[in-house]
C-alpha cells in the first residue's frame, strides 16, 4: 500500500446550480468519502436535520465558534453565516480519508490559503435562465431571497479562475461522472505521494 494523505475537495458554484445533489450522488457512490457538515445560522428547511444537513446554530453560538478559532473557513453569505468546523477535517485527511466541503467562494478562498493542495472545482448552470427556474422550482426560498441568490450568480461565476476544475451540470449523473474522473485523477497525482512510492519499492527491494 502506498500511503497518501485524503484529499480536499472543494466544491463551489452558484445557488442553484447543483453541487449539493452532485455532492450527494458521490457520496453515495464512495462511501470511504466524508462530506462535512458545515454550522449555520440559517433557519432549517423542511425535512433539513441538525448534524446531517448542517448545524443550526443562533448567532451567538456561532461567534462563539469564530472567537474560540473552530472555523476551517467561514462567510457571511444572503444575511447568515456559515463555516466549516475544523474538527475533524485535519485528522481525517491525516488518516486518508477523503473529504468534500461544499461551500461558496469566499470561504473557498481562505481554505485555498491555508490549504493550497486542496481541489477546487465550481459547479456551473447550462444557463442563467436555467439557473432562474431552478431556484424558483425548488420553492425553498422566499421571492426576495430568490432574486437576492439569482442576482450574486454572475459575480459568484467571474471568480471561476480561482478553481482548478469546472463542471457543467446538465444532468446529476453525468456531472457526477466528471467528478468522479477528477477525483481519480487527482489520486494519481505524483506529487501527492511525496517519496512514498519510492519507498514502497525501496522496501521491496530490500527483501528480494
Ligand atoms: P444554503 O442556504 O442553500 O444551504 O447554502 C447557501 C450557500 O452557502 C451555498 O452556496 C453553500 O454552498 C454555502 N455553504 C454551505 N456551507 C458552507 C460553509 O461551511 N462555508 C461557506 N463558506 N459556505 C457554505
Amino acid at each position: 500500500m502506498i500511503k497518501r494523505k485524503g484529499l480536499l475537495l472543494v466544491v463551489s458554484g452558484p445557488s442553484g446550480a447543483g453541487k449539493g445533489t452532485i455532492c450527494k450522488e458521490i457520496i453515495t457512490r464512495n462511501k470511504d468519502i466524508k462530506l462535512s457538515v458545515s454550522a449555520t445560522t440559517r433557519k432549517p428547511r423542511d425535512g433539513e436535520i441538525h448534524g446531517v444537513n448542517y448545524f443550526f446554530l443562533s448567532k451567538e453560538e456561532f461567534q462563539k465558534m469564530v472567537d474560540n478559532n473552530e472555523f476551517f473557513e467561514y462567510a457571511k453569505i444572503y444575511d447568515n453565516y456559515y463555516g466549516t468546523p475544523k474538527s475533524a477535517i485535519m485528522e481525517s485527511l491525516e488518516n486518508g480519508q477523503d473529504v468534500i466541503l461544499e461551500i461558496e467562494m469566499q470561504g473557498a478562498k481562505q481554505v485555498k490559503e491555508v490549504y493550497p493542495e486542496g481541489v477546487f472545482i465550481f459547479v456551473l448552470p447550462p444557463s442563467l435562465k436555467e439557473l432562474k427556474s431552478r431556484i424558483v422550482g425548488r420553492g425553498t426560498e422566499t421571492l426576495e431571497e430568490i432574486d437576492k441568490r439569482f442576482s450574486c450568480a454572475f459575480e459568484e461565476i467571474k471568480k471561476i479562475s480561482d478553481y482548478n476544475y469546472f463542471i457543467i451540470n446538465k444532468e446529476v449523473s453525468k456531472s457526477a461522472d466528471e467528478l468522479q474522473e477528477i477525483i481519480s485523477a487527482e489520486k494519481n497525482k505524483v506529487t501527492r505521494y511525496k517519496d512514498n512510492i519510492i519507498d514502497k519499492f525501496k522496501e521491496e527491494l530490500e527483501k528480494c
